[in-house]
């Protein structure tokens, strides 16, 4: 298979002592931007794609575009679906070929989210994919929750056990007070729950970070300590595109051609990739993953 799974990729992670980036691309400018720093770091990416994405830019477009890059490139990469709330969204990533499927039943009541995310594990196993859930609910950034309700969100170490041994899933997404989109000051995650939530499945399962955007490097690094292998970044992505497109205009206003356009966009996405992937230590990560490969094909 030209795509890694996520498991393979972040287990060599949580072995290596680092973590890896999974950013979000809704278009042809954003993948060219995280494969172009990938490339230029040798390091494994994985390239998360949410189904209001697929919505926008048609889930088999950003397969393809994927898979080309993957090949030019040679960086090992999984394609990810982020956030697939519904069962026509696992079984339609699946048939697009995606590498790991993400099922967020965090909406729904503790026991219907262990029966759903048991069926979606069984769907993705099936497939030979790896699957993610969540556990815990993350609060947007604009939800005004009292420290009660925030901590009510959060995952309990105890239950991720039982969410884990009953539902079978290869990685978890923990709410730890990580949060979508921009945070109003300084994030405040909850090292001592990530502690015990380590301490507790750890050796069972991959630990991801959503809403890693605008969490300071030093609480990265901390997080990346405590087993986090799979960090999700798309707001700072989306920032860059905003920010070289808006400069550009400023400066350029006569300007019509979209490929002089966008050319800014990409260049300010790839910085923002590149300094991430240095930041979790998988720069120079994907020697191991090709020589693995080659190995396997010998
Ligand atoms: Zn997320």
């Amino acid at each position: 298979m030209l795509f890694k799974t996520n498991t393979e990729l972040m287990t060599q992670a949580r072995d290596g002592g680092y973590a890896i980036g999974a950013f979000n691309t809704n278009n042809l400018e954003i993948t060219k931007a995280i494969f172009t720093a990938a490339k230029q770091e040798e390091s494994p990416i994985i390239l998360a794609i949410s189904p209001s994405a697929a919505k926008y830019a048609g889930m088999e477009n950003l397969v393809a575009m994927a898979r080309v890059a993957a090949e030019e490139t040679g960086v090992p990469v999984s394609v990810h679906l982020d956030h697939g709330t519904e069962w026509e969204h696992l079984v339609h990533a699946i048939q697009a070929g995606f590498s790991s499927i993400m099922y967020d039943g965090s909406k729904h009541p503790y026991e219907e989210n262990v029966r759903l995310t048991a069926e979606a594990v069984k769907l993705g196993h099936a497939a030979g994919i790896s699957v993610e859930g969540e556990l815990g609910r993350l609060v947007g950034t604009e939800d005004q929750i009292s420290v009660s309700e925030r901590e009510a969100s959060m995952t309990d170490p105890d239950q991720a056990m039982d969410f884990i041994e009953r539902t079978g899933i290869d990685a978890l997404a923990v709410s730890i007070g990580n949060a979508h989109g921009w945070y109003k000051g300084k994030p405040q995650l909850d090292f001592k729950r990530l502690g015990a939530i380590q301490k507790k499945v750890g050796d069972k399962v991959l630990l991801v970070l959503h809403g890693a955007s605008g969490i300071p490097d030093e609480d990265i690094r901390t997080a990346a300590s405590f087993g986090i292998t799979k960090i999700n970044i798309d707001t700072e992505t989306r920032d860059a595109f905003k920010r070289g497109v808006a400069q550009f205009i400023q400066e350029n206003p006569d300007v019509i051609d979209p490929r002089k356009i966008l050319k800014p966009a990409i260049e300010e996405m790839v910085k923002i990739v590149d300094g991430k992937i240095k930041l979790f230590g998988s720069a120079g990560k994907a020697a191991g993953h090709i020589a693995e490969l080659a190995g396997r094909a010998v």
